[in-house]
């Protein structure tokens, strides 16, 4: 069976000799005669993996030393109650809503104390990012929260907002290693793996170290605070090794292909044959501000139901697959994270002018 193209948002599509590699390595990990799902965590093969992974990524995305790396679990979702389990210390943070992604993050934090909406672009059903301009940030809130990328609506933060000395957190569960980032400017960020990173099972959490408490919310879980899994570098418990293992292989990988202002460039210009297509067509449409529009997750419509069936449908036919959209926008989604080659954008558009020409 041929691979197709997988436009899924998530677990997405993973680079092919990332695939291989792991495909290579299954039956004998570096003459363990073992694969890394069977090795134990405590052994230097899996402790020497763990540490070249983190060294990785402190090279591709310019990790600070007074950064921490950590790879935890229960997904990008757990990380909406640790944030505030960890960093809300006077019981108050200030969250923007830019689409449902935020909201539950912000709904998770309003258990543990005061939140405020500082922004939202709920009124145009996520369509657009609100302006950041004046936010009125309370002076003894913990921390401002964003969502940099909205997987499921396609918009994506151009500027940070002025946090006024505030700690920033991001969720960047679907544009971390997308393009460079200047850590510096986050207090935390987080990202659940299955999108842009590698399998789904691991959590990346950067994070800078004097936010790391030695105290958290009373009656927090042991496992849900950071400084645990700081102060035993992710080996509190049995981590998921198999997932880590595939990370570290994309890192590598990308590395290769040159880092993340190679991946920006690439990035952009996949994007753009989508943007520009859209932009001319009579057929299809995008959803999302142009302002606005994600490098990483493009939705699109035609207006008719059953047209965006038929594309879906067809599509997935010519091998082009899950370019079905999320239900709160409708329409289609085509995800192009890092792993998607610039063929399968090209086939993508293609497939879509032909499409066009024929319903039309
Ligand atoms: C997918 C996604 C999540 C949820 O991730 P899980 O790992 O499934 O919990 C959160 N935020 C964003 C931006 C996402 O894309």
């Amino acid at each position: 069976m041929a691979r197709v193209y997988n436009f899924s948002a998530g677990p997405a599509i993973l680079p092919e000799p990332v695939l291989q590699q792991t495909a290579d390595e299954m039956m004998n990990y570096k003459g363990s005669g073992m694969s890394v799902a069977e090795i134990s965590h405590r052994s230097d093969l899996f402790v020497d993996l763990l540490e070249e992974a983190k060294q990785d990524l402190c090279e591709l995305a310019g990790i600070p030393d007074n950064y921490k790396i950590l790879f935890l679990q229960g997904g990008a979702s757990l990380q909406f109650a640790m944030v505030p389990l960890n960093l809300m210390r006077s019981k108050k943070a200030d969250y923007i809503l830019t689409g449902s992604w935020a909201v539950k993050a912000a709904r998770e934090a309003s258990r543990y104390g005061d939140v405020r909406i500082l922004a939202s672009s709920e009124d145009r059903n996520w369509c657009y990012i609100p302006d950041l301009t004046g936010l009125v940030i309370r002076p003894d809130a913990d921390y401002v929260y964003i969502c940099e990328n909205n997987t499921i609506y396609g918009t994506r933060y151009t500027n940070l907002p002025d946090t006024q000395g505030k700690t920033l957190v991001s969720d960047m569960s679907s544009c971390l290693l997308s393009e460079p980032l200047d850590i510096s400017r986050y207090g935390v960020i987080f990202a659940g793996a299955q999108k842009n990173i590698g399998p789904a099972g691991v959590t990346l959490v950067i994070i800078h170290e004097d936010l790391i408490p030695n105290e958290v919310l009373p009656g927090t879980p042991t496992m849900l605070s950071y400084n645990t899994h700081a102060v035993h570098n992710s080996l509190f418990n049995t981590p998921p090794c198999l997932a880590i293992y595939m990370c570290g292989l994309v890192f590598k990988w990308l590395l290769a292909q040159g880092g993340l202002e190679t991946m920006q460039k690439l990035n952009q210009r996949k994007a753009g044959y989508l943007y520009d297509y859209l932009d001319q067509s009579r057929l299809f449409k995008g959803t999302v501000d142009k302002a606005a529009r994600s490098l990483m997750n493009v939705p699109f419509i035609t207006g008719d139901e059953a047209i965006d069936r038929a594309f879906v449908e067809a599509a997935a036919n010519a091998g082009l697959l899950n370019l079905k959209g999320h239900r709160s926008v409708g329409g289609m989604r085509a995800s192009i994270y890092n792993a998607m080659p610039e063929e399968g954008v090209l086939a993508l558009v293609r497939f879509m002018e032909q499409f066009e020409k024929e319903n039309v």
